[in-house]
């Protein structure tokens, strides 16, 4: 097919086969579009990293033909990779609704300049070139989050985004069903579905909800001080724990960086109404019925606001008997041991901890079966790609839409790095575009993937550090070789195994004898195949200097 072609293209850089980093391209001719850039949480898998964001080397060779990033919503899945890619997208305008700019902004800090950001309202279409991206309200865990209908000469490609159908919002604004089923009544091409709570069946809760479970607490325990800790970018949240404190006349402290910025962006952008003076700066001489701590820290992040208080490091607040801690949040897969450390600790200092589903003081932000199913209904496409979720979600997410009528020809799971097109005769798999994970520790690390196996292998195995001098006029080892065991105790036996492989392997090996890193790496090599007969995969580090 020729370039120009007007057919649609589909790429996917992150977020398929995983929940995090979402990122897909969009291409139809010589235009090109990205959807969210986000950024994933490290996991037990790369130990030490700040984040894990998409390789965009594909995007980087197509700059001249990108017309702009579109983003859903403000979370960091779908914006946390943009700070640390400021200067590729110097110029290129980046369209989001007020509270997902606004946090980017904040994100941005002074490389926001840098960036052309373009505020929108949910209702507005924006022109890309030859592709037009129309944004369309739906709700989820926070305010701002969009649907796109992606127009382009190839058809549309409908992108539900994060979403939920939530019928009583709390801000009172709906999913627009409405409009999904105009433009699924137009014919959609392509829907890109999110998949997070497939496995759930029935329909999400209502985020009211939690404000009616969260008010049985409030009127509960009037004498006792309230902490409730939740996710700063939950707004709706963070908006109905405000509302109940007025109500019931507590003052409310901000703990933690992130929640005290969530409050300045979305209460300047609309999207948060702080009851005049219910915010203090501390508790002072407030006593404890008068007070209530909004922490951060729901999912026992080890430098959050609520970990900190669980230690009593947190303005020398002494977490006690007077103190009922709620929850509001359920622990991501992966962060229970970090959340129940949190909770068994505030239970040692004698706090009250609500922290369980069975209390409803979360509901979830993402639809479960039934909304799914209503979704791919109202757009019903002429093919689907299950997004948003790691395989058995994509899987489950796939049979749903066949049992909705789509043939299963027309529908395909799609793997990070994988590239199709739609067209007339069907889907087209194309040779796939560069596409990875680039680790951040910091800064953005070159060898990231290197830096994590040797991580890995210092957690599980340790390290082992070889200290040799060498004479070099005789082409021999000076004397023994020291050996220093780090993260695992070195027995005697061990060490002169380790001494003795060394001092054969130097002694019988044939190498340039007069080169000091030749010597390192027959050492290295030796010592590692003495491990290897144990299946262990210690660092080794040889450091050789000459007698
Ligand atoms: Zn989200
Ligand atoms: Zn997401």
């Amino acid at each position: 097919m020729a370039k120009s072609a007007k057919y649609l293209k589909t790429s996917f850089l992150g977020g398929v086969g995983e929940i995090g980093k979402n990122m897909t391209v969009i291409e139809c001719g010589e235009d090109m579009i990205v959807v969210d850039m986000g950024a994933s949480f490290p996991k037990e898998d790369s130990p030490g990293m700040d984040a894990i964001i998409p390789d965009i080397t594909y995007l980087k060779q197509n700059l001249k033909r990108l017309r702009g990033v579109v983003l859903t919503h403000g979370h960091e899945d779908h914006i946390g990779a943009i700070p640390y890619y400021a200067d590729v997208l110097k110029g290129v305008p980046i369209y989001g609704t007020s509270l997902t700019i606004g946090l980017l902004r904040r994100k941005l800090e002074k490389n926001a300049k840098k960036c052309n950001l373009v505020t929108v309202a949910a209702g507005d279409t924006v022109t890309l070139g030859g592709i037009k991206v129309e944004f369309i309200k739906v709700c989820h865990s926070m305010a701002g989050a969009c649907a796109l209908a992606v127009y382009t000469q190839g058809g549309t490609v409908f992108v539900t985004g994060d979403f939920k159908i939530d019928n009583t919002p709390i801000d009172g604004k709906k999913t627009n069903i409405q409009r999904i089923a105009e433009i699924g009544a137009k014919g959609v091409a392509l829907m890109l579905g999110e998949s997070t709570n497939v496995e759930r069946k029935g329909s999400s809760t209502s985020e009211m909800v939690v404000g009616q479970n969260l008010e049985g607490i409030f009127a509960a325990n009037k004498k006792k001080r309230l902490i409730v800790a939740c996710f700063a970018s939950s707004n709706y949240r963070v908006q109905q724990v405000l509302t109940l404190a007025h109500k019931y006349g507590r003052k409310v402290v901000l703990a933690g960086k992130s929640m005290k910025g969530m409050v300045d962006v979305a209460s300047a952008c609309g999207e948060l109404n702080v009851p005049k003076g219910v915010i203090v700066e501390s508790i002072g001489k407030l006593k404890p019925g008068e007070t209530l701590i909004l922490a951060t820290g729901s999912q026992g992040e080890p430098l959050s606001a609520l970990n900190k208080l669980s230690k009593g490091e947190f303005n020398k607040i002494n977490v006690g008997s007077d103190d009922v801690v709620v929850l509001s949040s359920s622990p991501i897969p992966g962060n229970e041991k970090a959340v129940y450390d949190v909770i068994n600790a505030l239970f040692k200092k004698g706090a009250e901890v609500i922290y369980d589903s069975m209390n409803d003081i979360h509901v979830s932000g993402h639809a479960y079966e039934e909304e799914l199913k209503l979704m791919l209904s109202l757009v019903h496409p002429e093919y689907f790609m299950p997004v948003h979720g790691e395989y058995r979600h994509q899987h489950k997410h796939s049979a749903i839409a066949r049992a909705l009528g789509i043939p299963s020809k027309n529908i395909v799971i799609p793997a990070i790095g994988e590239s199709y097109s739609v067209t007339s005769k069907g889907f087209r798999k194309h040779s796939k575009v560069h596409a990875g994970n680039i680790y951040v520790d910091g800064v953005i690390l070159e060898d990231g993937e290197a830096v994590v196996s040797d991580r890995r292998s210092l957690a599980e195995y340790g390290m082992i550090l070889l200290l040799a001098a060498v004479d070099i006029s005789r082409g021999a080892l000076a004397g023994e070789v020291d050996v220093v065991a780090r993260g695992f105790s070195l027995t005697d036996d061990v060490e002169r195994s380790i001494k003795n492989a060394v001092a054969d392997a130097v002694y019988s090996s044939d190498f340039d004898k007069a080169d000091i890193d030749e010597y390192a790496k027959c050492m290295k090599r030796a010592v590692r195949k003495l491990f290897m007969r144990d299946r262990q995969f210690p660092i080794i580090i040889p450091v050789v200097v000459e007698d």
